[in-house]
């Protein structure tokens, strides 16, 4: 028997999974296990916006560091300051 399957992020009961790990790293495996699929796309539309508002290359380490740490923040609540997406203001990183 399975264990049901509860979002950590919102908590819905049974909700649709992750089908793929999105990216090959702990981080991935994570989402997987601990994140629903509405969850996830979610993220990605934020992700979306993220990369067009700053610009991020993706092919840099540094961006990519960078959507990991606001993924970490929006999905599993950690401690630190997610970038902020605000249409009046040109985006700009602070590696
Ligand atoms: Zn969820």
């Amino acid at each position: 028997m399975t264990e049901p399957f509860v979002c950590v992020r919102c908590d819905r009961d049974d909700p649709d999974r992750v089908e793929r790990v999105p990216f090959p790293s702990e981080l991935g495996e994570r989402i997987v296990a601990e994140i629903c699929a509405p969850c996830w796309e979610e993220w990605k539309e934020r992700q979306m916006l993220l990369i067009n508002h700053y610009g991020l290359k993706l092919h840099e380490s540094a961006a990519r560091e960078f959507l990991y740490k606001n993924l970490r923040i929006y999905l599993f609540g950690e401690e630190g300051t997610a970038a902020s997406i605000d249409a009046g203001e040109e985006g700009s990183v602070e590696w």
